[in-house]
């Protein structure tokens, strides 16, 4: 197809303002520990340092510092909900295989401690765009449940989730119209893009549509190839992130 006859190629790009943030560290103790599906742990934490908190985009990231025997890792996860009168930050950790921040999460109580920096800024789409489409798998599904939520009446989401199966499929209440479609597959076929595929293929994508994508890096790649080429989808409006790489602590990938 000639790109120019997808209708959002004849629209600017859309506007995405970056807002750089105070990077500090904040201790923040373990307040909450629950698991909203069986493979999804959601942790509050509290701490005075949250006071001056701020994360203004749904796609922000902390880096989650986490104490370990040798060194100190750090990896990136979204703040899900910031609630600043009852200083509490809400990170919902999909369990897999663990890494050393998962295992954290895994042995998480009440009273732990922890440790976060960020979020070092927040690339704010414009109010402007009142259509989404978001594909991603459960390291995403943060971001994708904090963007239905915090979005208006005025705005139309479809968003499509890979998760395991039916026990992972999370409720979202939002004001906007939701269209959530779920593609089940096993963890172990976490790098096959086709279950995402095969319902994207599906769905119409209406002009003026910001498209954000994240995944296992071969799989975002997949989706976005898909994007530009079958469907002539402009670059511009697509926002593609590899949030993990299969095989590869502490890896993500950026395509821009
Ligand atoms: C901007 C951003 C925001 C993110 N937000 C979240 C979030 O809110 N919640 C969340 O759960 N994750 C989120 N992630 C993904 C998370 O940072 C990675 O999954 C991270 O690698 C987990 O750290 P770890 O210490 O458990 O594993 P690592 O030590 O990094 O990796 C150990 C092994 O586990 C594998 N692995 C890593 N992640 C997964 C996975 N999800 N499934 C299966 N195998 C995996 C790696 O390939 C590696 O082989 C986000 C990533 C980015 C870039």
């Amino acid at each position: 197809m000639d790109n120019n006859q997808n209708p959002t190629h004849s629209l600017p790009a859309p506007l995405v303002e970056r807002v750089r943030h105070e990077l500090r560290r904040r201790s923040l103790t373990v307040a909450e520990v629950t698991d909203i599906t069986p493979g999804m742990r959601r942790i509050v934490l509290t701490g005075e340092d949250l006071a001056d908190f701020v994360s203004l985009a749904p796609d922000d990231h902390v880096k989650i510092f986490v104490p370990a025997a040798e060194g100190e890792p750090r990896r990136d996860y979204t703040p899900r909900r910031y609630d600043s009168n009852a200083r509490t930050l809400t990170i919902d950790f999909a369990l897999h295989e663990a890494g050393p921040v998962t295992q954290w999460a895994i042995d998480a109580s009440a009273g732990d401690t922890l440790s976060i920096g960020g979020p070092r800024g927040s690339a704010v789409v414009s109010a402007s765009v009142t259509r989404w489409l978001l594909v991603g798998d459960e390291t995403a599904l943060p971001a994708m449940g904090r963007r239905i939520e915090e979005s208006d009446a005025d705005t139309v989401i479809t968003a499509i989730a890979a998760v395991t199966g039916p026990a992972e499929r999370q409720i979202f209440e939002t004001k906007a119209d939701l269209y959530m479609h779920w593609a089940d597959r096993p963890l172990s076929d976490a790098t096959d893009a086709r279950p995402l595929l095969n319902i994207l293929r599906s769905i119409g994508i209406e002009r003026g549509t910001f498209v954000w994508v994240a995944a296992e890096a071969s799989v975002t790649r997949a989706v976005r190839e898909y994007l530009v080429t079958e469907r002539s989808y402009p670059l511009h409006w697509i926002k593609a992130s590899g949030y993990w790489v299969k095989g590869k602590a502490d890896t993500t990938e950026k395509f821009d």
